[in-house]
């Protein structure tokens, strides 16, 4: 991490926002999004996934996003990968991180990839062998992600026992990272603080970034939880645009430019410049008229006399 962040906030937007979208955003548009966005000061993006173009349309231009992203100084660039085709692509992109997910429950990892868990563990250490026989300067950062963590829509509840035996399993694997997803929008404070304590009780002080939906009001209230387990990287999408496939009218991830407020606000450096972030909503509102935007900063602006957490700590 950065001597002067505390906390890495994440774009998933062009991921987890656009691809339950019905219109194609134009690759010239998500650039600019991307481009603005890392001049606001975001230092992470997820920019496309890596599935079949035919599976979901809006990322046919992964290729193209993907390598001109990695133009931007300075910016990590990241994409979602179901599976060992993907991880390929990525790898000859030159991409920095590749997201791999399965999730811990069961019905819900049966119904997404038709693969029993353990078979998913199985294609993550393969994704790990094959990025090991890169030449080092090609090998991509892989990270784990523990989709239904926190809720099922299928099984609702899933056992903490459960997310511990699999975020061990792809630690073992050969994780660099992991991801703790609400994937549906269920989880509350208190579950947020038994889950990442039990994580973290078993893989000390390994990376864990959490990643929460806002869908049912609990979002932010959740990064607060997770922040006091010892948590520093965040996902989140701007306006938080996106929704959940299985909750259709939905709201979708947490609002990225609420959280870098209330991160700044309690004192911690994102590396963010909140109004220019606010700016960056214009590009997306203008292409996709249609989407949906929220955020309760950007509708209220910032408080009178607001002094940004850099500055007071400089102060
Ligand atoms: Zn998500």
């Amino acid at each position: 991490m950065k001597q002067d962040i505390d906390v890495i906030v994440r774009e998933v937007g062009l991921r987890d926002g656009l691809q339950i979208h019905p219109v194609f955003m134009p690759t010239e548009r998500k650039l600019d999004w991307i481009r603005a966005e890392a001049a606001a000061g975001v230092s992470e993006i997820e920019v496309t996934s890596y599935v079949p173009p035919k599976l979901i349309p809006q990322f046919a231009d992964a290729e193209e996003v993907t390598v001109r992203a990695l133009e931007i100084p300075g910016l990590t660039v990241s994409a979602l990968i179901p599976n060992l085709r993907g991880a390929e692509r990525g790898i000859d992109l030159g991409v920095h991180k590749l997201n791999f997910v399965m999730s811990v429950s069961k019905t819900h990892n049966l119904k997404n990839v038709r693969r029993e868990r353990e078979e998913s563990v199985a294609d993550f250490g393969r994704i790990v062998e094959l990025v090991r026989a890169q030449p080092e300067e090609r090998r991509p950062l892989i990270v784990g992600g523990l989709a239904t963590a926190l809720g099922c829509s299928y099984e609702g509840r899933v056992s903490v026992d459960d997310v511990v035996r699999y975020a061990v399993a792809l630690v073992e694997a050969g994780a660099d990272e992991l991801v703790v997803p609400d994937t549906v929008g269920y989880a509350d404070p208190a579950q947020v603080r038994a889950v990442f304590k039990a994580v973290f009780a078993e893989l000390g002080d390994f990376p864990v970034a959490a990643h929460f939906h806002d869908t049912r009001g609990t979002g932010l209230a959740n990064v607060t939880a997770a922040l006091d387990c010892g948590v520093r990287r965040f996902d989140a999408s701007l306006a938080g645009i996106g929704g959940c496939p299985f909750a259709p009218g939905a709201t979708g991830n947490i609002v990225m430019d609420d959280l870098c407020f209330m991160l700044d606000s309690m004192g911690l450096r994102t590396g963010v410049d909140i109004e220019k972030l606010i700016e960056v909503r214009k590009i997306v509102s203008e292409t996709l008229p249609d989407i949906e935007m929220h955020g309760a900063v950007a509708r209220a602006g910032l408080p009178k006399n607001y002094v940004s957490a850099v500055t007071r700590l400089a102060a």
